[in-house]
């Protein structure tokens, strides 16, 4: 009931700005010749599907809150696109060349990190009933699994201590991104139904 209201809500504009972001930043990314226009494009790209895939969010909730939403999307556009400064931490360097010539992944590209942040954030925010903890966490693994899934392309997930996946078909890419934004939203609609149950239950007891 949930999927076809999403389907059938005004989403598709969204989609295809989303995929268009993302088909487009990376042909860009692909044909540039400079090395530092290519990582520039390539940031902003992973910037703008994090901010975009938070937007999707927004809007399905008919979010009110305005200045909430923007900052809410500002968070989610940032760290998407910080998650990629690590390469100039690994490097100990401030050098581009440095920073994109590293042997190993640096830490923040492996997916196993986020996972267990925003699963430990999910059972503070759920012990404790803070809603903010829950979006926050929310907001964390929308950024972490759009940056996560762009990359898997070349060099596939990497989940320690278990290793790499093979890197993804740029189909699978462009479909789990579009995806993300709609697992976060049932997320958020099943916490609130278990919620509502919780409040239910309470008002019967007493
Ligand atoms: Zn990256």
């Amino acid at each position: 009931m949930f999927v076809l209201q999403i389907l059938y809500s005004s989403h598709g504009i969204l989609i295809l700005l989303l995929a268009l972001t993302a088909v487009i930043g990376d042909y860009l990314v692909e044909h540039l010749r400079l090395h530092l226009h290519k990582a520039l494009f390539d940031n902003i790209t992973h910037a703008l599907i994090g901010g975009i895939s938070w937007l999707i969010v927004c809007m399905t909730f008919r979010n009110r809150y305005t200045l909430q939403t923007l900052i809410e999307i500002a968070l989610c556009t940032v760290i998407a696109s910080g998650i990629d400064l690590d390469h100039f931490y690994a490097a100990r360097s401030f050098s581009l060349k440095d920073a994109t010539s590293l042997k190993n992944r640096p830490a923040l590209h492996c997916s196993s990190v986020p996972l267990i942040v925003v699963f430990i954030l999910f059972l503070i925010s759920y012990t404790l009933r803070e809603r903010w903890l829950l979006r926050v966490a929310l907001i964390i693994f929308t950024a972490f699994s759009s940056h996560h899934t762009r990359d898997a392309t070349r060099r596939g997930y990497w989940f320690y201590p278990f290793g790499s996946t093979p890197s993804i078909p740029y189909v699978v890419y462009i479909l789990l991104t579009i995806l993300i934004p709609y697992l976060v939203c049932l997320i958020i609609n099943f916490t609130d139904k278990q919620k509502n149950i919780i409040s239910q239950s309470i008002v019967n007891i007493i």
